[in-house]
């Protein structure tokens, strides 16, 4: 099967899709052309409304299912993402530009990985017993009700499914808002849901920029927000969220770094980088952008680095062979286009790349700058895009406060055959997620987020869990109740 470009519509509200053609015309571009491949329409507040009143409606049948019905569904959704798994690629690398061969393996892959793990994790979920003398306690681990999710637009497929497979084990409904620039799989990953037995209003899909997304979050009717975005929009969802005193996940940029000690097997190290930087096009939030190189290794490293960069692959993202695509959008290439300036106007060393490409679509070249230094701004700010800034550094406590003194805090990575070092430096970094000898895993089984401006909660494995239920204590006493009068 094939799925059409263009959807039946631009939202998916109460188990239907729906559209209103009174929102704003939202051009769907296929990065690799710069052609609309799609049109779809901004949600208008009476679609806000009804994905609002269906998900707390659905919500109350939903939560009354046992845990174990529930994941039936989940891992149902799964089953079917697997089997359609090719045709939801190819949207998904419509959609974003991003190789085939990256989506056939690591986006509605993912989605399904997380369905079926928390589906797996729904029949499980309990409270406990607290015995407290002749009396006791127990808890019950409740849902919060409506959760909205909002998603960047790197990994649309994945990011509907990390918010919604715990939300919706805990026994919660979801009103999604993909990015504005790639809406199109999160609809068929709901249509999916729903077709595995999700009641109808369980799983949304509106469509629409930051202000459908402020609305949603500013509702009465809603109880949980996790957004995925940057630091700026980051700030702007808590705001607003904790008007309403809402639970939050923030899952949000990173200035990461990815230290190389001299005695690290040097093609690991490089391919480390390499996933690090230039998979999906650098558009990954946990990228290892500050590279900090040992002295002793640095000119091997960047030897090394250039000739591997000559199995890029820069083309078509629908042929297989393609490992480098576009950029998202024009504009996000303008600004990685000004960020190399940038870099090299503050003297950095442009060592490969730095150009936009001339053909059609959002084409740039995989770009490596040296003798970065701290306090340049593309070692300062999240570039979003594939630019790798090697950073040289000498001892190992230097390295570890150097690779602290940014504001963010979402990932780290070290290169050592030394694992007591290995495990030290990681011990001393201040990041959420954390690499040893490898770069940006992501199994669904360990938890992922950020520490400092990089987040709040975390997606993935068990701990997402907490991010998506409460606890009700309950007090039971067995004896007499001693009152003064
Ligand atoms: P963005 O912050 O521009 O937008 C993210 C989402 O927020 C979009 O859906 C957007 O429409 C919405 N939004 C914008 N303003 C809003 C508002 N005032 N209220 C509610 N919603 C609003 O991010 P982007 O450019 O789409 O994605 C790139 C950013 O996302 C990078 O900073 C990247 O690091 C980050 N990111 C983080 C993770 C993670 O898990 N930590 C994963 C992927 C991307």
């Amino acid at each position: 099967m094939n799925y059409d470009l263009q959807p039946p519509a631009s939202h998916f509200v109460d188990g239907e899709y729906v559209e209103d053609t009174e929102g704003t015309p939202l051009p769907v571009i296929h990065p690799a052309t710069g052609k609309t491949i799609a049109t779809l329409h901004e949600a208008t507040p009476a679609i806000i409304d009804r994905a609002l009143d269906a998900a707390r409606r659905a919500q109350v049948q939903w939560a009354a299912m046992t845990g174990a019905a529930r994941g039936r569904v989940l891992r149902c959704a799964a089953d079917i993402i697997r089997d359609r798994n090719h045709a939801l690629s190819v949207l998904e690398t419509w959609d974003t530009g991003k190789p085939l061969q990256e989506t056939l393996v690591a986006d509605a892959a993912s989605a399904a990985d997380a369905l079926e793990y928390f589906g797996g994790l729904a029949g499980t979920l309990t409270g406990e017993h607290v015995q407290l003398g002749e009396n006791w306690g127990y808890t019950v681990r409740e849902p919060l009700g409506v959760c909205v999710g909002i998603g960047a637009w790197n990994y649309p497929s994945q990011i509907i499914a990390w918010k919604s497979a715990p939300a919706l084990a805990c026994g919660n409904a979801m009103v999604f808002k993909p990015s504005e620039t790639t809406p199109l799989s999160s609809l068929r990953i709901a249509e999916i849901l729903t077709e595995a037995g999700a009641p109808a209003g369980l799983i949304n899909v509106v469509q629409g920029a930051g202000s459908v997304g402020h609305a949603l979050v500013t509702d009465p009717r809603v109880d949980k927000v996790s957004l995925t975005g940057s630091v700026g929009t980051g700030r702007k969802v808590y705001a607003a969220a904790a008007e309403g005193i809402r639970n939050v996940t923030m899952e949000l940029g990173g200035k990461s770094p990815l230290i190389v000690f001299d005695d690290a097997d040097l093609d690991n190290a490089v391919g480390g980088a390499i996933m690090g930087n230039f998979y999906s096009t650098g558009q990954i939030c946990s990228n290892g952008t500050r590279v900090f190189v040992q002295k002793g290794l640095k000119q091997a490293f960047l030897d090394r680095l250039a000739e591997r960069l000559k199995g890029v692959v820069m083309g078509d993202p629908l042929d297989e062979a393609t490992n480098f695509g576009p950029m998202v959008s024009e504009r996000q290439r303008e600004i990685v286009l000004s960020y190399i300036a940038k870099g090299r106007a503050e003297g950095a060393r442009l060592i490969t790349g730095g150009q936009a490409v001339d053909r059609d679509g959002f084409f740039i070249e995989p770009t490596v700058l040296a003798d970065v230094t701290d306090d340049m701004t593309i070692a300062r700010e999240e570039i979003f895009g594939p630019v790798l800034s090697v950073l040289d550094f000498e001892t190992e406590d230097e390295v570890i406060a150097r690779a602290n003194d940014t504001e963010m805090g979402l990932s780290a990575g070290v290169f050592t055959r030394d694992l007591a070092r290995a495990h030290r430096v990681i011990g001393k970094v201040k990041a959420g997620t954390c690499y040893v000898n490898s770069y940006n895993d992501a199994p669904v089984e360990l938890p992922f987020g950020g520490s400092k401006l990089s987040g709040v909660g975390r997606e993935n494995s068990k701990a997402a869990i907490e991010h998506y239920s409460q606890l009700k204590s309950v007090f039971v006493r067995m004896t007499d109740v001693d009152a003064p009068f």
